[in-house]
């Protein structure tokens, strides 16, 4: 009978750690992440520090080896997954990203697959987010479901069907921020008019409140302030403020609308929501929730649940970029 060390030798070894990098414009966080979820190790460094790619991905890659090095060591990491903006799954490209300080097209995958030695995955921001909410947070266990994130300038969403993310044809399927909710109305980056994310972005926020202040004869408490902000905003809702209310109303009005052609054209389980903007809480989810349930097509409006997030805002795309790296086929150049 063999001991019970020569049976463990004849049996191989699963590496039991990934490495999730989330790459934005203002700040590239990286963790290594244990086969359950939990996070080893977390660090950050400053995206905007690197106008060369080739600067910023080898920079990468010597943060990410040493943290490895010492947490454990190379040999535990299984794969690497990156989620960044305007990223595409099926190229594993950076494709013209309007947020990042590199223009044209970044075939990031390959370049870090050549530094680290590691298989690599790379996904959009808003796929990425979504896979996170379907692994460790609000969408665990549902097939048909839609993330929606919202941002300083945009919205972005990434939606599930029957357990599967949809790409669309391209990659660019989601756009939600950039569908019109208002003919001839605000003139959006993408060059449409009347674009979602116009009125609801944190920037579409403050452009309303800025527009009511200018517009209306109420007296404010916004007008006092010098820097408006969701915050800010928000406090002046709390202090019985009637502009500031209708600021967050009329945002509200727009999401509820725009989430509820959303649930109309794909019936999901549930829209989760994510980002900063869902801090002011009820002065912006009751007129979202009011304006849904006006808006969407009846047989599914009592059906639709609108969740928030509850997966930490510093947390959540290291998490669904390791959740990526688990679905990438392994591969090691230095074993
Ligand atoms: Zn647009």
């Amino acid at each position: 009978m063999e001991s019970n060390g020569e049976f463990i030798e004849s049996v191989d070894k699963i590496k039991t750690r990934v490495v999730g990098i989330d790459i934005r414009l203002e700040k590239t966080t990286y963790a290594m992440v244990d086969i359950r979820g939990d996070i080893i190790a977390q660090d950050y460094f400053s995206t905007l520090d690197f106008p060369d790619v080739n600067d910023y991905v080898s920079t990468l890659t010597e943060k990410v080896l040493t943290m490895v090095e010492e947490n454990g060591g190379y040999e535990t990491i299984r794969s690497v997954g990156v989620s960044a903006p305007s990223a595409s799954m099926t190229t594993g490209c950076i494709e013209n990203a309007a947020n990042l300080p590199w223009k044209g097209v970044v075939p990031l995958a390959a370049m870090l697959r050549d530094r680290m030695g590691l298989a690599v995955a790379v996904a959009n921001d808003a796929h990425v987010t979504a896979l996170a909410e379907k692994t460790y947070g609000s969408a665990h266990g549902m097939k048909d479901f839609v993330v929606v994130s919202i941002s300083h300038g945009g919205l972005g969403s990434c939606f599930y069907s029957n357990g599967q993310p949809h790409l669309g044809f391209d990659g660019f399927a989601g756009e939600v921020g950039h569908t019109c909710v208002e003919v001839g109305g605000r003139q959006c980056g993408c060059g449409n008019l009347g674009c979602l994310e116009t009125y609801c972005s944190k920037q579409g926020l403050v452009k309303t409140a800025k527009e009511l202040i200018e517009k209306s004869k109420e007296p404010s408490l916004m007008s006092e302030v010098e820097d408006l902000d969701i915050q800010s905003i928000a406090k002046c809702c709390d202090k019985g403020d009637k502009l500031a209310i209708e600021a967050f109303r009329q945002t509200g009005e727009m999401l509820g609308l725009g989430l509820a052609n959303y649930a109309s054209v794909i019936n999901p389980e549930a829209i989760i929501l994510t980002g900063d903007i869902l801090q002011a809480g009820k002065w912006l989810l009751k007129p979202m929730r009011e304006s849904f349930d006006r808006h969407v097509f009846r047989n599914i409006k009592s059906k639709t649940r609108i969740l928030v997030s509850i997966l930490k805002e510093g947390e959540r795309d290291v998490l669904g970029a390791s959740a990526l790296a688990w679905d990438v086929k392994e591969y090691s150049l230095f074993k």
